[in-house]
């Protein structure tokens, strides 16, 4: 009786033991919290992603003649001219030529029961008369290889869409949204392979020049002095012009308007600018870094700075 006793209560102690290990296990390698909150793969933040360049493809015009020749090595026949059913007209008028390989219109068949849509039997390109067919860039989707449609022209991009609805860019974007959400607000994620195609050349901007406001930095006796104030009150502390012109009145006795301020600070971010941008800095050994966000429309946008710790 006495042994089985022990022997139960070694079992109980042995069984104790194990739930422990499981219990450390579980809280040491299985981070269950972390999971459910892991930001880094909510469709949120799809925005904030940098997306792969799209496929690059150069309009490169046809030859027609040559790709019939093609057709009959290739195949043994030749490309036969489009059919003419008896009885019935022909909706393509003799002046229609493909824009990409320049096939006369025996070659062009009515795409859509006349309504003005052609197809090319020769490189099976559809189009429509006077058509900009021949853009010389098409861009592509990367995911699924569809030209990319111009949806938006802002003043310095155009925004190029993907409208594809099998891409599999879409489909797993789609995939992540939340299940409860309504088909209205969908528009506040991004689903769709976007590419931005800016208009602006940023390399022919002079980063060296000063704006037309910038004050001289030719500055009277005790000037340097002045700016120092200004830009610890307006940048660093964070106060409006009006209130860096005030306390300068009011605290240091110096009469600034705040218009000279706005030149102040104007004249500083333009100088510091060249350093900032495309500065070459050596490598360096240490290096500070900090993070902020500003709210542009009530969404978070991530800024970092790093730079020389001396
Ligand atoms: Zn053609
Ligand atoms: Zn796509």
């Amino acid at each position: 009786m006495n042994s089985i006793i022990t022997y139960l209560l070694l079992y109980i102690q042995y069984l104790h033991k194990q739930l422990f290990w499981c219990l450390l296990f579980i809280a040491k390698y299985i981070p269950l919290k972390q999971w459910a909150f892991d930001d880094a793969h909510s469709p949120k933040y799809q925005k904030f992603k940098t997306d792969k360049l799209p496929i690059i493809k150069r309009f490169v015009m046809q030859d027609w003649q040559f790709l019939t020749e093609y057709y009959l090595l290739r195949y043994g026949k030749p490309l036969k001219p489009v059919k003419t059913h008896k009885g019935k007209v022909r909706n393509v008028p003799d002046d229609t030529v493909c824009p990409v390989c320049g096939a006369p219109h025996q070659y062009i068949y009515d795409n859509n029961g006349g309504k003005g849509q052609f197809k090319c039997k020769v490189c099976q390109k559809t189009f429509i008369t006077g058509e900009q067919v021949t853009s010389p860039l098409v861009l592509k989707c990367p995911y699924c290889s569809h030209a990319l449609v111009a949806k938006k022209d802002r003043k310095h991009f155009t925004v190029h869409k993907c409208v594809n609805n099998k891409c599999s860019y879409y489909i797993s974007n789609v995939r992540k949204l939340p299940k409860d959400l309504k088909q209205s607000q969908r528009y506040k994620y991004k689903l769709r392979y976007i590419y931005r195609e800016f208009s602006v050349d940023f390399f022919a901007m002079d980063l060296d020049s000063l704006p037309k406001n910038a004050s001289s930095l030719e500055f009277r006796s005790k000037s340097a002095h002045i700016m120092g104030l200004c830009l610890s009150y307006h940048v660093n502390l964070g106060l409006s012009l009006r209130k860096t012109s005030m306390a300068l009145k009011d605290i240091h006795c110096i009469d600034i308007s705040h218009t000279m301020v706005a030149n102040y600070a104007h004249t500083a971010a333009t100088l510091i600018k060249p350093f900032v941008d495309n500065y070459k800095y050596s490598n360096l050994s240490t290096m500070i870094a900090d993070e902020t966000y500003i709210k542009v429309r009530g969404i978070k946008g991530y800024i970092w700075f790093i730079m020389d710790a001396v």
